[in-house]
């Protein structure tokens, strides 16, 4: 059965290559022993080489066998909005099915990127999401539009959380399609914390293991409004006073801070600016910080399962059990009297609530994904055999008092 089964993983942004790097590495490996093929394809949705290449040559992950290179065109056309981005990302992946006829298509997370599942359940393709549930409640967020869309289109589900799990179960997804696997950023920390210890990144920047901030910001409720950025960054000039600060910034983030003329606030602070970062260095840093500021979905992980207290400088968070295990605190508008809580936190939280299973989620999502090939999941997924499972279906035509398995016949 999974003789001839193409599956086509398809990622877009730099935190999909490190909690992915594990998996893929799996996929591909395992094509000969179990007879399928595999194709990882990438949307180019990020595309420079600090957010992108450098990821594949430091983790190790062979490059994407087709990139639809979405934000370089976008680029050159100068026009980088969500409506251009979802068009072209849109055309691209009809192409990209055309080419590649697959048999399921595989995508992570809460990207533009995945927006492209319609077009792949419009071929009656199935798709398979990895970190499935994940939900802010924050409707203003252009990634809870994202999770919902990708969710309801999925034929298959991998939640990190049973919680992630029981929320889908109440949209009316049903439970079939949904497994809980725990959070594969735990592979990403495994396999690279030992390389991370060696950097010399804290020699090259200056800092003292324990006695510095570490920060990102790039969400655009933190950057596109100009009064907002500003804030922020004056928020944290003062909270360089405290401690310094070092900022990887992202293209976006600096090329906004050059276009609304507010460099001065970096240059009248303590915050050391850098480049974004490899996995190694950042990993490293994280580490070794005594403060995470953040506003990614990610780095607020990582800070969890690394012991160092967190600030998610957002309105809201798609990951509240960070906050509920008592490892983040959630910052709007007072980010030096939220640091100063934040370093009194005790720090003995239980690193294991992502992962609560223990062992490797890719390991996981690998095994079930091959059973599946095996036992024909995919085919059937979407039948209406399956769906008439689900009680509105049966209630819609009258069937509710049918035996199930007779319902096809009748
Ligand atoms: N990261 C990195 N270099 C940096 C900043 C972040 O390698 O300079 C890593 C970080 O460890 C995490 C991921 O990139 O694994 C987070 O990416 P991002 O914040 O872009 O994504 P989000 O989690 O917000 O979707």
């Amino acid at each position: 059965m999974t003789k001839n089964f193409k599956l086509v993983t398809f990622l877009g942004i730099r935190p999909d290559i490190i909690r992915m790097h594990k998996l893929l590495a799996m996929l591909e490996n395992g094509q000969m022993k179990h007879g399928y093929r595999h194709t990882y394809v990438h949307s180019g949705q990020h595309f420079d080489f600090q957010l992108d290449g450098v990821f594949h040559r430091q983790l190790k992950v062979d490059p994407p066998k087709l990139n639809l290179r979405v934000g370089k065109v976008l680029k050159r056309r100068g026009k980088t909005g969500h409506v251009q981005q979802s068009a072209l990302l849109f055309q691209k992946t009809a192409e990209m099915i055309e080419r590649l006829r697959p048999d399921a298509v595989l995508y992570l997370g809460d990207t533009n990127t995945v927006l492209s599942a319609i077009i792949v359940a419009k071929y009656n393709i199935p798709v398979i999401h990895i970190e499935g549930g994940g939900r802010s409640f924050d409707w203003r967020m252009p990634e809870e539009k994202n999770r919902i869309v990708i969710d309801h289109l999925s034929d298959l589900i991998y939640c990190y959380l049973d919680r992630y799990k029981q929320l889908l179960v109440s949209e009316g997804i049903p439970e079939f399609r949904i497994a809980t696997v725990g959070n594969i950023i735990v592979d990403a920390l495994s396999s690279f914390l030992p390389a991370a210890g060696k950097s010399p990144i804290l020699d090259r920047l200056k800092l003292r293991r324990g006695e510095y901030v570490l920060c990102t910001l790039h969400r655009e409720e933190n950057i596109d409004d100009r009064d907002v950025l500003a804030a922020k960054l004056k928020d944290l000039q003062q909270l360089s006073q405290m401690l310094p600060v070092v900022l990887p910034m992202m293209p976006r983030l600096k090329a906004r801070i050059r276009r609304e003329g507010l460099g001065g606030i970096l240059l009248r602070s303590k915050i050391i600016t850098t480049e974004p970062l490899g996995f190694i260095e950042f990993l490293k840093l994280e580490k070794e910080a005594r403060l995470i500021v953040t506003d990614s979905g990610t780095v607020q992980e990582e800070a969890l399962i690394l012991g160092v207290p967190c600030i998610v400088t957002r309105r809201s968070t798609e990951r509240p059990e960070t906050m509920a295990a008592g490892a983040t605190i959630l910052d709007e508008k007072d980010l030096c009297g939220n640091a100063e809580e934040a370093l009194k936190m005790p720090t003995d939280w239980d690193r294991n609530i992502l992962n609560p299973m223990g062992g490797s989620p890719s390991e996981r999502i690998f095994q079930d994904i091959l059973s599946r090939i095996r036992t024909g999941f995919f085919a059937n997924s979407r039948s209406f055999e399956e769906l008439q499972q689900n009680l509105f279906v049966r209630q819609a035509y009258g069937l509710e008092h049918c035996e199930l398995r007779t319902m096809a016949a009748s």
